[in-house]
């Protein structure tokens, strides 16, 4: 049984979905302040299987506890959180009190229920501003945002706890940039209002929900000015957390692995790509850079591929085919059903 926090939102769904098809028993324990139930029916639907769901916040220790101990749970796999950059500036002690106080509860009730074994949900945004690419493991961190500042701040926190007690077991996954769908178009991303991240827009511009892509920026020094990240299909992300679970579980190691493909797209390349996958054309305009962007960031894949035995598989069209398939289906999200 794995108990996962968060487990109703984008990558949360899809990771459970394949510990389903793995065998694996599930319990979502879930607050919906940023999915919706129906993404777990359609779990189900898919798989022909059965999980567990708890409404919940992480910062209730009475309840997550509680919800804890009854799921007979052997490891937790804690998405739970908030994770807008630009609103995390505006409301900064919102994020603190979501991703901080609630993973401090979340630790403090597993060490209570003698569960030690925890994947977190951490991101690329620890290595701020990069010094060097591709971004592997040992470079520097830093934090840009009130965001990013948190997903430090757990980190440091789960580094002390593995220190202080060896007998838990922690695996910190760094995701690049998640995008794409399950390729049954039945669940994806389900941004509220104007999505921030480029995927979702995009799908949003060839579905005609809205009129055109701002592309922000294009005198970045990257082949075509515009931003370069590292894309990475939400389905192989998913499964790099079947490998971390694996690894835990069998061979109790602690660890930091990003998980990426290694391979750098422009906002131009994957326009392109999305006009390949829809067959629809991408109204653009070019308007200033983002504050806080980055040129460029991918990842150093290989202590992953080394550790785990795990790799991306999906390629930047499989990604555009499944978003565009999710968008074409549910074009309200799951609002719509
Ligand atoms: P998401 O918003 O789709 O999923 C998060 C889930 O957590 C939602 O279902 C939400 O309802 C739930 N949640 C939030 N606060 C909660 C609380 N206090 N109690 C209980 N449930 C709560 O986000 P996602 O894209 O699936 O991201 C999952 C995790 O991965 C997050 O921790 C995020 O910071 C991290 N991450 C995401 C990205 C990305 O680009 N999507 C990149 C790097 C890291
Ligand atoms: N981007 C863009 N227009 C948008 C959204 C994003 O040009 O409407 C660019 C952004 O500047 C960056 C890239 O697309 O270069 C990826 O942005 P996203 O917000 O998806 O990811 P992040 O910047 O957090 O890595």
């Amino acid at each position: 049984m794995i108990f996962i926090t968060g487990g109703a939102g984008f990558i949360g769904s899809h990771t459970c979905l394949e510990l389903l098809n793995a065998g694996f028993s599930v319990t979502v324990f879930d607050n919906f302040c940023n999915s919706q139930p129906e993404a777990l029916v359609r779990v189900q639907q898919i798989t022909h299987k059965e999980l567990t769901v708890v409404r919940g916040d992480i910062r209730d220790r009475f309840s997550l506890e509680a919800a804890l101990r009854k799921s007979g749970a052997r490891a937790v796999i804690h998405f739970a959180g908030l994770k807008a950059v630009g609103e995390s500036v505006q409301l900064p002690l919102s994020y603190y009190d979501n991703n901080v106080t609630g993973t401090l509860c979340l630790l403090q009730s597993m060490q209570s229920c003698q569960i030690k074994t925890l994947v977190f949900s951490s991101s690329a945004t620890v290595y701020g501003n990069p010094q060097y690419l591709p971004l592997n493991e040992d470079h520097p961190l830093a934090s840009t945002n009130p965001y990013g500042q948190t997903k430090l701040v757990i980190e440091n926190m789960l580094r002390d706890l593995q220190r202080s007690d060896a007998t838990w077991r922690i695996g910190i996954l760094r995701y690049f940039n998640p995008v794409g769908a399950h390729a049954s178009g039945l669940i994806g991303e389900d941004p509220q209002g104007i999505p921030n991240n480029l995927l979702p827009y995009v799908a949003q511009v060839a579905v005609g929900k809205r009129e055109f892509l701002n592309i922000w920026g294009n005198d970045y020094d990257t082949p075509d000015g515009t931003g370069v990240r590292d894309y990475i299909h939400v389905v192989d992300l998913a499964l790099g957390h079947l490998a971390a679970v694996n690894k835990l579980e069998n061979q109790g190691q602690c660890f930091t692995v990003n998980l990426g493909t290694g391979i750098g797209y422009s906002v131009l390349d994957v326009v392109r790509a999305f006009e390949q996958a829809s067959g629809k054309p991408i109204t653009r305009q070019y308007s200033p850079r983002r504050a806080g962007d980055v040129a460029s960031c991918y990842a150093d894949p290989r202590h992953a591929q080394e550790l785990l035995g795990w790799q991306a598989q999906r390629d930047l069209a499989t990604m555009c085919q499944d978003a565009w398939r999710w968008q074409g289906k549910n074009p309200n999200g799951y609002s719509g059903h």
